[in-house]
């Protein structure tokens, strides 16, 4: 039973079922995507076609599979192992904290390079935290001595050098200031 179709008004819009077949961009090795079993409305006047949410991230998944590239939750998993905000890691990745939510949420994907950045921040966190530091020296020299030192420091007041975030964005500084403090619990916990 053909209805209206939203796009071009012809009244030949139909429910198909079987193999649904998708062109994916040159970007993604391997050919035509083909996800067998599955049901779509498509118009055979203009050809439009209309998937649910859920084939559409089937064929996502298949795309990324095929690229390589981490999952929106493994995006995600690497971040809250470090306690960052979405915002404080966007920071810290240089990129913008808009492409970085629609990375963790899945309504876009990222490119390889800052594929390869997610993953050696998840590797070592510190190192890109140093990296910062680095290229603010003169703001930021007391956060890289602290994050330096830290397993040398004692005492209640270890975080009073972290708390002065310098310039970084208040957002981030408490971010900083919350990873610092699992630092220092956990180093805690290893003397104790
Ligand atoms: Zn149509």
């Amino acid at each position: 039973m053909a209805t209206e179709c939203p796009i071009c008004g012809a009244m030949a819009f139909v429910r198909r079922q079987g193999e649904f077949r998708f062109e994916p961009p040159p970007n993604v090795p391997g050919g035509t995507i083909l996800v067998p079993g599955t049901e779509w409305e498509e118009c055979e006047e203009c050809g439009e076609q209309v998937i649910s949410h859920a084939l559409d991230q089937a064929i996502e998944r298949e795309a990324r599979r095929r690229r390589g590239l981490l999952a929106p939750q493994e995006i995600k998993a690497v971040r809250e192992q470090t306690g960052l905000s979405q915002e404080a890691m966007a920071q810290l990745l240089g990129v913008g904290a808009k492409s970085y939510t629609r990375w963790e949420t899945g309504k876009s994907i990222q490119n390889k390079a800052n594929d390869n950045l997610i993953r050696l921040f998840g590797r070592n966190a510190d190192k890109l935290l140093h990296l910062e530091t680095e290229r603010r020296p003169d703001r930021q020299k007391e956060l890289a001595d602290y994050i330096a030192h830290l397993p040398e420091l004692k005492g209640e007041n270890r975080l009073a050098i972290a708390a002065h975030g310098g310039d970084l964005p208040s957002t981030v500084a408490e971010s900083l200031r919350r990873r610092l403090r699992q630092l220092a619990d956990r180093q805690d916990a290893d003397e104790g």
